[in-house]
């Protein structure tokens, strides 16, 4: 179904793993959809061709978050190939979807991967988002992926499921700013999902099913899983929730 025709949209961290189901799904509803990656451009090719090859539209944004000159440099592109398809620097979705882990226990930590955690998965956000709001047409989506570490837990992973609190709140704040502008602001908190991102925590068939039994449907999550939900957030259907943390996690440690 056509849900998205005629809107366009911001995937970040969307050459793999969760992004670039997100990323496929929006343009399989109509979207025109710009894939950003910070450094695998194979990746990045390979997301496209499956988007063309399922009958889509999108191209490709090369941006590195959490530097200083990331947020301008990835709109700087994505306007300059909105233009070369003779559209204006406006669009309808974004989706905050590049992230990174950082396994650490609290004794663990350093300043370093604190600094780093928190540049690329909450800091570098909000400077998108201010930027985007330039740009972002009225009754616009805002969508922030997550994590269920936010009310799971989750001691192995400290500082990263900090930097996911953060996005809660900030989502929360946000929704209330921009409401009158008709944009919703809503997160989505995967459990454990099949990609890079945790291949190592899944490296044996034992831990793997360790990590399924989170879930009360016992398996990891799939990126589609996760991408349906966020469809049906950048759809008009959801337009009555905003400012909210919906738990994508298949019912972990419900
Ligand atoms: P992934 O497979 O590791 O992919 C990460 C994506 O983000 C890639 O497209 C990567 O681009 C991009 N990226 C990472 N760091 C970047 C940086 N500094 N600058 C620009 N782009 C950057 O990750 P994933 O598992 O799909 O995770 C996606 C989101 O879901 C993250 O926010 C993560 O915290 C969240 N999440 C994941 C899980 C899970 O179990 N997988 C669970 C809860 C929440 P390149 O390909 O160019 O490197």
């Amino acid at each position: 179904m056509d849900t998205l025709g005629g809107k366009t949209a911001l995937v970040t961290g969307a050459s793999r793993g969760i992004g670039r189901g997100i990323a496929r799904r929006l343009a399989q509803k109509g979207a025109l959809v710009a894939v950003h990656y910070g450094g695998n451009e194979a990746a990045a090719r390979e997301t496209l061709d499956l988007i063309d090859r399922d009958g889509g539209r999108a191209f490709a944004v090369r941006a590195e978050l959490g530097v200083s000159d990331g947020v301008e440099g990835l709109y700087a592109q994505f306007e300059g190939e909105l233009a070369e398809r003779g559209e204006g620097p406006e669009f309808d979705i974004l989706v905050n979807n590049a992230g990174i882990s950082g396994s650490a226990r609290i004794h663990e930590v350093t300043p370093e991967l604190f600094d780093r955690l928190f540049a690329v998965n909450t800091r570098s956000l909000v400077f998108l988002v201010q930027r985007a709001l330039k740009n972002l047409r009225d009754g616009g989506r805002i969508i922030n992926v997550s994590s269920a570490a936010t009310r799971i837990a989750y001691p192995e992973s400290v500082v990263y499921s900090m930097t996911k609190g953060a996005l809660n709140t900030f989502t929360l704040a946000l929704a209330k700013e921009l409401g009158e502008r008709g944009i919703t602001v809503n997160a989505v908190s995967p459990g454990f999902v099949e990609t890079d991102m945790n291949a190592a925590r899944r490296a044996t068939p034992e831990a793997e099913a360790r990590l399924a039994a989170w879930s009360v449907f016992n398996r990891l999550g799939r990126p589609t899983d996760i991408a349906d939900i966020v469809a049906f957030l950048a759809s008009d259907a959801s337009r009555w929730i905003t400012g909210q943390c919906i738990d994508a996690s298949g019912g972990s440690h419900l």
